[in-house]
């Protein structure tokens, strides 16, 4: 594994050598089911940050639908099982570039999401155990009658429009991320706050066209971004705020709880 620039360039931070490929995410719910996209190119840091927060996310929220967790989840993190495979034939990114490689964080197995890939078993076992214990075939059929979906509508939204290479920090207006109370509304400059990994987050006032979702909760600290997930299960959007200290690694100061409008 040797680290060479290979003309490949990562979208988040500018390192070469990078990999042109997407980190998927799949949110299922019973009617409707939702399917993110993170394109690349990436980075070997960048991809593995990315990696592990989309597939993550598929763990917690991919199984809350039949089709969603018999094909759509299962296929999402299989491909990012494969895409994570190619990423790790990536020598680190060579230093100096634009801006730094994000830090690829905990390993998924040390993550509370990874409980989540035992969901689907664990809700077999007990649609099997009441089906072994139901008496009589019309519970029995009750049990299985989830595999008929009712019409299920698909949101496929298109590749999200991310800025090639974010910009180096300036200093903020009043109404960035960081004046963001619980109650406000926000919008991102940058496009879709759904999918936009590098949202630049204004606070505006609620009536505005332009507000795309209400900060529910803004925990401070590292954590702060699964205690939305935790305590805020209305949260649609989590953003993460990251605050370099004199020089050293960026942390995470603060997230916002987004709920989308
Ligand atoms: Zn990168």
């Amino acid at each position: 594994m040797s680290t060479q620039a290979n003309g490949v360039y990562c979208r988040y931070c500018g390192s070469t050598p990078a990999v042109d490929l997407d980190f998927r995410a799949h949110r299922g719910m019973v009617f409707i089911m939702q399917f993110r996209k993170l394109p690349g190119p990436y980075c070997r840091d960048c991809g593995l940050a990315s990696f592990r927060k989309m597939t993550g996310d598929s763990l917690v929220q991919g199984w809350w639908g039949p089709i969603s967790a018999i094909i759509a989840n299962p296929v999402t993190l299989l491909i990012n099982l494969v895409n994570r495979a190619r990423l790790q034939q990536l020598g680190p990114p060579i230093p100096g570039a634009p801006s730094l490689p994000m830090n690829p964080g905990r390993p998924l197995w040390q993550r509370p999401a990874i409980v989540g890939l035992f969901l689907p078993f664990i809700v077999l076992g007990l649609i099997v155990y009441s089906g072994a214990h139901s008496s009589g075939s019309s519970s029995n059929r009750n049990s299985y009658s989830y595999l008929n979906p009712p019409s299920t509508s698909y949101t496929v939204p298109s590749i999200p429009m991310i800025p090639s290479i974010p910009s180096l920090p300036t200093t903020q207006p009043a109404h960035d991320a960081k004046s963001a109370k619980v109650g406000d509304c926000v919008w991102d400059k940058n496009g879709d706050i759904a999918k936009d990994d590098h949202p630049k987050v204004e606070v505006v006032e609620c009536g505005d066209q332009r507000a795309q979702a209400t900060v529910l909760a803004k925990p401070t600290g590292p954590t702060g971004d699964t205690e939305c997930d935790n305590k805020y299960p209305a949260t649609d959007v989590i953003i993460t705020h990251k605050t370099s200290f004199n020089g050293g690694p960026e942390i995470e100061d603060f997230a916002l709880c987004l709920q989308l409008k």
